[in-house]
């Protein structure tokens, strides 16, 4: 593995004080953690049962930690890492950012690398299809706001849906659409908008009412007929698309009810905490043509899938080689009305996210003051300076022909080593959309049947995983592979190479009739 000290370890990204360890003894920062630290999304009481991996440096796809040890980054650092740890483009580009200031206000001022950015984010959110295609380009993405996670991007989409929904067709409160096993983010808001039930049951009585309507999930589909495969259960599934009949239902059924639809939310191409679940090809432009034409807006959550995570497409949109979709939508010549984008947009370096809209709902917001149309929402570290700065470094590395080769590479390598996974009889389904890949385990693949969540089988892999370098993390039974793109095609068989040994001391094949 190559761990280039060079890029990593300067002295000013160390701690200053050398660190001593006794034997046996659990680290210093290791003690402080568990005496201070609450993780999210961790039960706290396993954590306190072994001793936490504490990361020092980075470089590239290898993380360090504290003893010395090294791991490859197989999550991103739960999906935001684009170009590899310590990259010396982004790392330049916020010194160079630094010598001139951290931050000032958006509120009042605007500044340099925001103001660079919102218009790079604009141009490579714009859909630019082939003249034949026939896709409609009007309504493109015209404006930015700035915020700071991928949940308050899309507490902004879902705000200025709904503000416009109320004034343009005034009367009953509007609703929002969602799709089942939908994430959106942890503020009130955009939990309100999901639909994952561990993680959503709690917050109800707090929540606002939002309709549901199911997500494509071929593995799981109750439409599906197809007998399992030892492939991807979207290549062999046998259905009449019921998945978007049911949307088209669901509109139909709010329309006569008089429910206005603000919006229908959806985390296009692939839900990531729903399990890395892909939608078929061709699910994303119907469901689209639908909601749109009729008259309901699209709010495309691209927090996981934005900045070319969802790699080379596939079918007939055929974009030329060296210039692959940087978001999900375009794969599917779909243009949304809202797109939030979050985690990579930094390249996964610094907290920073944007909603982007159209001039029309722009203009819903003008007025004279004394009219209060004001979009009364706004964040302190909105177009903060260096993670502007550090969006611009990654723009330029993801346009640039060295970085498109490699994500080529990555989804190849990708594809080749999982194909070895089959072999496992608790390999249930393989599902690679890019550069993200899930391995869902079952008990038995031939009936699909899951393990239970509460036997931890996912957090005992990843376990076993990280005893032989490689880090990432589970959804329940669904194993997440999704690294940095500069990972090699070396790297990419160590990580699921690690995979396939986690699984068989997990699961050894003599388990499978228990
Ligand atoms: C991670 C994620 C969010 C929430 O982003 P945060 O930065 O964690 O607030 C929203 N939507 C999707 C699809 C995500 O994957």
């Amino acid at each position: 593995m190559a761990y280039d000290p060079k890029h990593a370890g300067k002295k000013e990204t160390t701690t200053a004080k050398p660190l001593r360890i006794a034997k046996g003894e659990l680290h210093r920062l290791a003690q402080l953690d568990r005496r201070y630290v609450w993780h999210p999304f961790t039960q706290m009481r396993d954590w306190l049962k072994s001793e936490p991996v504490v990361i020092v440096e980075g470089c590239g796809s290898v993380l360090k930690d504290v003893h010395g040890k090294e791991y490859l980054d197989a999550n991103a650092s739960i999906w935001t890492n684009l170009h590899g740890h310590n990259n010396p483009r982004i790392n330049g580009a916020i010194r160079r950012q630094l010598g001139k200031i951290a931050h000032s206000s958006a509120l009042g001022f605007a500044n340099e690398p925001a103001s660079i950015l919102a218009e790079r984010l604009t141009k490579a959110a714009r859909l630019t299809p082939k003249p034949h295609s026939g896709i409609r380009c009007a309504n493109q993405l015209a404006k930015v706001f700035f915020s700071d996670d991928g949940s308050t991007a899309m507490e902004v989409a879902l705000k200025l849906a709904f503000e416009v929904s109320r004034r343009t067709s005034p009367g009953k409160r509007p609703r929002f659409l969602s799709l089942s096993g939908g994430y959106h983010g942890d503020t009130v808001g955009a939990v309100s908008l999901g639909k994952i039930d561990l993680f959503h049951k709690a917050y109800r009585a707090l929540l606002f009412r939002t309709e549901t309507v199911m997500a494509p999930h071929c593995y799981r589909c109750p439409f599906n007929r197809a007998h399992p495969e030892r492939a991807d259960a979207r290549e062999y599934r046998k259905c009449n698309w019921e998945c978007v009949d049911e949307v088209e239902q669901k509109l139909a059924q709010m329309k006569s009810r008089e429910i206005r639809c603000a919006g229908m939310v959806i985390e296009p191409l692939v839900q990531g905490a729903a399990g890395l679940v892909p939608q078929p090809h061709g699910w994303l432009r119907r469901v689209s043509q639908i909601v749109q034409s009729a008259g309901v807006p699209l709010i495309a959550d691209e927090v996981m899938t934005g900045f070319g995570r969802t790699g080379f497409p596939i079918g007939p949109l055929s974009f030329p080689k060296d210039s692959p979709p940087l978001f999900a939508c375009h794969h599917e010549g779909v243009q949304p009305e809202f797109m939030a984008v979050a985690k990579g947009m930094t390249g996964g370096y610094l907290p920073m996210a944007a909603t982007l809209t159209t001039q029309r709902v722009f203009d819903a917001f003008l007025g004279d003051y004394s009219e209060f149309k004001t979009f009364f929402h706004g964040h302190s570290f909105a177009g903060n300076q260096l993670g502007s700065a550090a969006a611009l470094a990654s723009l330029d590395i993801l346009e640039s022909r060295n970085s498109i080769q490699r994500r080529a590479r990555l989804q190849n390598a990708l594809k080749s080593e999982l194909h070895a996974l089959w072999k496992s009889p608790f390999v249930g389904d393989i599902r690679q959309v890019g550069l993200i890949a899930g391995i869902e385990l079952v008990k038995n693949w031939e009936t699909r049947e899951p393990f239970k969540l509460a036997d931890r089988i996912g957090i005992r892999v990843c376990e076993a995983m990280a005893r032989r370098g490689v880090l990432t993390r589970p959804i329940g039974n669904v194993i997440v592979i999704m690294p940095p793109y500069c990972t090699t095609p070396a790297q990419t068989r160590r990580i699921v190479g690690a995979l396939e040994e986690g699984l068989a001391e997990v699961l050894p094949l003599s388990s499978k009739r228990i």
